[in-house]
């Protein structure tokens, strides 16, 4: 007598690699789609960045031939550079705080020591919407951590010359989906686009905590 209904062991293992494979497929697809969807997503609108340094103060923002389009390297228009507060330009969450290459020997007792490679101590920052800014060169450990929530304002680091850096600065860059874009503070664009010729400007900070929008 037959049933019409497959039940032999074989056929039960087959039916059982079917539905398995199914679902495998199926959780392929929404990882797959959770992964890829973010990424097709635009950008959103750009948080309104503050120069990241104390409020009040005048900084010189410039870049140089061989720099890299749209990097900026920040000086104090007075007093010493060294140890000089660096603030987060907006709130967000850390999602790098350490070394970048090498920390090479440039300290304030030993400025000309030996010099570094890449950012040495660096922080970036994750403000959503695919917008971030990063900071590098910093004199010591930055005082941040990853996967912290910061204020704008906060301090994360403070000015040094570790890493590929001649003289003690700050390097700054503001990214929009991963890809470098001309910074703005303050709601006013810095000018610095291109680095095919040497470019300055100064600038005053308004990052005067997280209270001023
Ligand atoms: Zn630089």
């Amino acid at each position: 007598m037959t049933t019409g209904h497959p039940t032999s062991p074989r056929a039960r293992r087959n039916r059982l690699l079917r539905v398995g494979l199914a679902l495998g497929a199926l959780v392929a697809v929404v990882v797959a789609a959770a992964v890829v969807v973010p990424l097709l997503l635009p950008p959103g609108p750009r948080p309104s960045f503050q120069l990241p340094v104390a409020c009040g103060e005048t900084w010189q923002l410039g870049t140089y031939p061989g720099h890299d389009d749209y990097d900026v390297d920040l000086f104090p228009t007075e007093g010493k550079a060294w140890g000089r507060p660096v603030l987060a330009s907006d709130a967000g969450t850390v999602t790098e705080a350490g070394i970048n290459g090498s920390l090479g020997g440039r300290t304030p007792d030993d400025p000309d020591g030996p010099r570094g490679r890449g950012g040495g101590y660096w922080v970036k920052i994750d403000h959503g919407g695919k917008w971030e800014t990063q900071y590098l060169h910093l004199l010591e450990p930055p005082l941040v951590r990853v996967g912290q929530r910061v204020a704008r304002g906060e301090q994360i680091g403070r000015v040094g010359s570790t890493g590929n850096s001649g003289a003690p600065h700050l390097h700054y860059e503001q990214r929009r989906g991963w890809q470098k874009v001309e910074t703005h503070f303050d709601g006013a664009p810095s000018g610095i686009t291109h680095d095919d010729t040497e470019y300055t400007v100064t600038r005053t900070s308004n990052n005067c905590g997280p209270g001023v929008p």
